[in-house]
């Protein structure tokens, strides 16, 4: 029996593991103790028993999976990342097939190759039904502004579906971070890395180039809602020879969304939508990672307009995802 909320819920940035995959993200998990490793494992290899659950216990109506980091962004092998990538992809979409009503798909994607990139995402909106894709972060320390990957961001756009930014470690860990793990990765380092690259799409002029495109980030934004005004003063005194057509801080909340995945405090939530616009809002878990309970609790009660927590809630994305 599904708990019934004020408002429907849709979420998207909820991870799975495909068989298999497990190596690649032994960077990420070596670090848990052994009880909590051995709970994640059991939920993020489940599709259909123990998060069906979950999403009904906390009225999550729909959620859009994707396979947990770093997935193939950690395979060095071009060749194997691309089947990898559909090997994914294909299981996904099995697993959403017994399920359609309460799953969507976010595409894997072999970025090491912009070409090959583009035409898995073509084939896994178009063939499989994915509402997009989700990428964890640089591939290898490649970052996705340069020219090369124009042709990525024209699919991104011809396609009409959002590409979710998901954090991942730095290619090479900054010296600010030595001799402290606890800041260089979920807590803090993450962020940083994120709103950085998200920051290169930006000046590197992606936006410009594709100015339909839309870019997902998590986490509240990885921090940039804080940050717009400076970025646009600083910006304006320090540009390098950056020309952009509108001012840094008009694409976030036009091609960059945000979700409040992991991220359940009143007042960011507040800077969000001052600076961003309620469209450009969405709420996520970040499962199962992150506990279900508390971020449901978090946006059904959180001081704010009803009709901007039922855009939160469902609204935005139903639009963004043509549901
Ligand atoms: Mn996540």
């Amino acid at each position: 029996m599904m708990k019934t909320n004020k408002y429907r819920k849709i979420t998207f940035e909820e991870h799975f593991m495909t068989p298999g995959f497990e190596e690649y993200s032994k960077v990420f998990i070596k670090h848990l103790k052994p009880e909590m490793l051995a709970k994640l494992s059991a939920q993020l290899n489940d599709i259909d028993e123990i998060r069906i659950a979950e999403m009904d216990k906390h009225g999550i109506d729909y959620s859009i999976l994707s396979q947990t980091g770093p997935g193939v962004q950690g395979e060095q092998d071009l060749s194997r990342a691309l089947s990898q990538a559909q090997r994914s992809n294909d299981y996904l979409a099995e697993k959403i097939h017994n399920h359609p009503t309460r799953f969507g798909g976010f595409a894997s994607l072999p970025m090491h190759d912009p070409k090959l990139a583009a035409q898995e995402l073509t084939r896994a909106v178009k063939e499989l039904g994915f509402k997009g894709a989700l990428v964890n972060g640089h591939t290898h320390g490649t970052y996705y502004d340069g020219v090369q990957y124009d042709e990525f961001w024209a699919c991104v756009q011809e396609l009409d579906v959002p590409f979710y930014l998901h954090p991942a470690d730095a290619f090479v860990f900054p010296q600010v971070f030595d001799n402290h793990p606890e800041i260089r990765g979920a807590a803090w380092g993450w962020g940083v890395e994120t709103a950085s690259h998200a920051l290169r799409l930006l000046f590197g002029g992606v936006f410009d180039r594709f100015p339909s495109a839309k870019v997902i980030l998590g986490h509240m934004g990885e921090g940039l809602p804080f940050i717009p005004w400076r970025l646009d003063n600083r910006f304006s005194a320090y540009p390098f020879g950056v020309h952009l057509e509108r001012s840094p801080s008009e694409y976030l909340g036009s091609n960059i969304l945000i979700t409040t995945s992991g991220v359940c405090a009143a007042a960011p939530l507040k800077c969000a939508l001052a600076e961003m616009g309620a469209e450009a809002v969405m709420f996520s878990v970040d499962y199962p990672y992150e506990d279900t309970e508390t971020a449901v609790n978090f946006i059904d009660s959180v001081d704010i307009e009803e009709d901007v927590r039922s855009m939160i809630c469902h609204g935005n994305a139903e639009l963004l995802f043509k549901l």
